[in-house]
């Protein structure tokens, strides 16, 4: 390592990416420029991700189908066992089905609505807002950034300027403004656009997931018991109630860590890509003796303020957080509001300069 190294956010994070020559760096030492030579591990890279675009719309078909599946099984057995309207007792005397009836539908729309902005919606990317092509469009998006303070890198594969935050995605062939990563599940990148309906998605699953356990527990031990066959009164093979129980708790786990992180990176304003350099980064300050600090981190209110787009800092009122509908990030993605506490660290001296 050089004696002098000075990191800034976008030579943070350009400096663990691959794709990009990242000019905020310095100094710009002879061992950045690699031949261009394509390496067996970039093969099977490129393998990979053809693999994994290929199987995206697989893989939605199967969500789609194993949603389906727990879904009907909730309203036809699960429910049922529970609650069931009774005649002539009006609505006060059915409050029970009435609420896991709402309850389930309410859940069901969050489930769908977000999962379907998270495969629709684009992540966002360096083009956004420039319809020309060609030369044309290379200028419009330096004319776009001519504003802007950090001349920003350019993508060794898109050969565009590369905004803050942004990052290319080998599987998509694009750069993803504010990048989070590449989920083959909705075959559609995370990023600036669709990150709230991706992290809402994982949300109201893994709450349906503890809910369908809880209320599947009872049906699935008499579907498990299969020496009377005469105490199964619902349609629905008991398999496929089996199944879908067995399936709630597997996918409460995967989905529901998944979550926690997800939450965890929104409360602290951070992409997973940024998570991974920043604790790289905090690594170095412990060892100097400094304390790094996210510039984009407005404390846990103001980040799901800018998350959700709610609130002082958003447009929305706080409510709309908990409304599965089609509501715009703030901003454009390719600038973001700085907290004023990020810093440049120089390894040549003791200096810390704030940005
Ligand atoms: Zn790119
Ligand atoms: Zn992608």
């Amino acid at each position: 390592m050089s004696d002098s190294i000075e990191f800034t956010p976008l030579a943070t994070s350009d400096s663990l990416d691959q794709d990009d020559e990242p000019i905020t760096t310095k100094p710009k030492s002879s061992s950045t420029s690699r031949p261009k030579k394509i390496s067996l591990s970039a093969q099977i890279e490129r393998i990979a991700d053809a693999a994994i675009g290929g199987l995206g719309p697989v893989l939605i078909v199967v969500a789609f189908l194993l949603l389906s599946i727990t879904i009907f099984c909730y309203f036809t057995v699960l429910l049922p066992f529970h609650h069931s309207w009774k005649e002539g007792e009006g609505l006060s005397g059915n409050l029970g089905y009435i609420f896991h009836w709402t309850w389930g539908c309410y859940l069901v729309w969050g489930i769908s609505a977000n999962y379907f902005f998270a495969v629709r919606i684009s992540p966002g990317t360096v083009l956004d807002g420039v319809s020309s092509s060609g030369d044309a469009m290379f200028q419009d998006v330096l004319q776009e950034m001519e504003s802007y303070t950090e001349l920003p890198p350019t993508c060794k594969r898109c050969h565009l300027p590369k905004p803050e935050r942004t990052h290319h995605c080998s599987v998509c062939k694009s750069c993803v403004l504010k990048y989070d990563h590449h989920c083959p599940w909705i075959h559609n990148c995370v990023g600036h656009f669709n990150h709230r309906y991706f992290l809402m998605f994982l949300t109201y699953l893994s709450i349906a997931c503890v809910y369908f356990v809880i209320m599947g527990a009872g049906p699935f031990m008499l579907a498990a018991d299969m020496d009377s066959e005469s105490n199964w009164p619902y349609w629905l093979d008991r398999s496929l109630v089996a199944f879908s129980e067995v399936l709630a708790v597997a996918i409460g786990f995967a989905v529901g860590g998944m979550a926690c992180w997800h939450w965890y990176l929104t409360l602290t304003a951070q992409t997973t890509l940024e998570q991974y350099n920043n604790s790289y980064i905090k690594k170095i300050c412990k060892k100097k003796g400094d304390t790094f600090t996210n510039m984009y981190d407005f404390g846990v209110i103001g980040n799901l303020q800018d998350f959700f787009n709610i609130g002082p800092r958003g447009h929305y009122p706080w409510y709309t957080a908990f409304l599965p509908l089609r509501i715009p990030p703030i901003g454009n993605g390719k600038r973001f509001e700085r907290s004023g506490r990020g810093f440049v660290l120089d390894f040549g001296d003791d200096d810390e300069d704030m940005v």
